[in-house]
C-alpha cells in the first residue's frame, strides 16, 4: 500500500513543478506581448484591426493581473521568466513589419498572421495550465486560467474575422 501511495504522490509532485515553471513563462511572455502589442497596433492601417490590437493590451494587462491572483492561490510570488517563443514570434512580427511596410494592402493580413501564432502559442499554453490545475484540483486557479484562455481564444476568433472581412480581401485584390 505504502508504494502504492508513493506512487500516486509523485506524478503530483512533479506536476506542481512543472505548473509553477508553466506559469513563470507565460507571465514573462505576457510581459513581453505588451510591447508587442503596442508596435503591432502603431503598424495596422485598419481602424478595426488597431482596435483589436488595443483591446487585446487591455486584456492582456488584466491577464498578468490574474496571473499573479494565480500565483498567489498556491502561495507563491508572481515572478516571471523570459519566454524564448514569445521573443522570437516578437522578432519575426518585426521582421514582418518591416518586409511588408511598404506594402499597406498586404500589411494588416501579415499582421494578424503574426498576431495569430501569438495567440496560439497562449491558447497552448493556457490549455495545459488549466488542465494541471484541474488535475491537482486548484480550482481558483483552474477558473481564473480558463477565464484567460477564452479570452485568448476569443482574440484568434476576432483577427480570424477581421482576416476575412478586410485583410485579406485587401492583400488579394
Ligand atoms: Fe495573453
Ligand atoms: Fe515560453
Ligand atoms: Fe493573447
Amino acid at each position: 500500500m505504502a508504494t502504492q501511495n508513493k506512487n500516486q504522490e509523485m506524478p503530483n509532485e512533479h506536476l506542481h513543478e512543472l505548473f509553477v515553471d508553466e506559469l513563470r513563462d507565460i507571465l514573462g511572455a505576457e510581459k513581453q506581448l505588451l510591447k508587442g502589442l503596442k508596435k503591432l497596433s502603431a503598424a495596422a492601417g485598419s481602424e478595426t484591426l488597431k482596435k483589436a490590437f488595443d483591446t487585446h493590451y487591455g486584456q492582456t494587462e488584466g491577464q498578468i493581473e490574474r496571473l499573479k491572483q494565480v500565483f498567489s492561490t498556491i502561495g507563491l510570488s508572481a515572478r516571471g521568466k523570459k519566454c524564448k517563443a514569445m521573443e522570437g514570434l516578437l522578432e519575426e512580427a518585426d521582421e514582418i513589419v518591416e518586409s511588408f511596410q511598404d506594402q499597406p494592402e498586404v500589411l494588416d493580413a501579415a499582421l494578424i498572421s503574426a498576431a495569430q501564432k501569438v495567440e496560439h502559442y497562449e491558447i497552448a499554453s493556457y490549455g495545459c495550465l488549466v488542465t494541471y490545475a484541474k488535475l491537482m484540483e486548484h480550482n481558483e486557479a483552474e477558473e481564473l486560467l480558463a477565464a484567460t484562455l477564452a479570452e485568448e481564444k476569443d482574440t484568434d476568433s476576432l483577427l480570424t474575422e477581421i482576416a476575412m472581412n478586410e485583410a485579406n480581401t485587401g492583400a488579394a485584390a
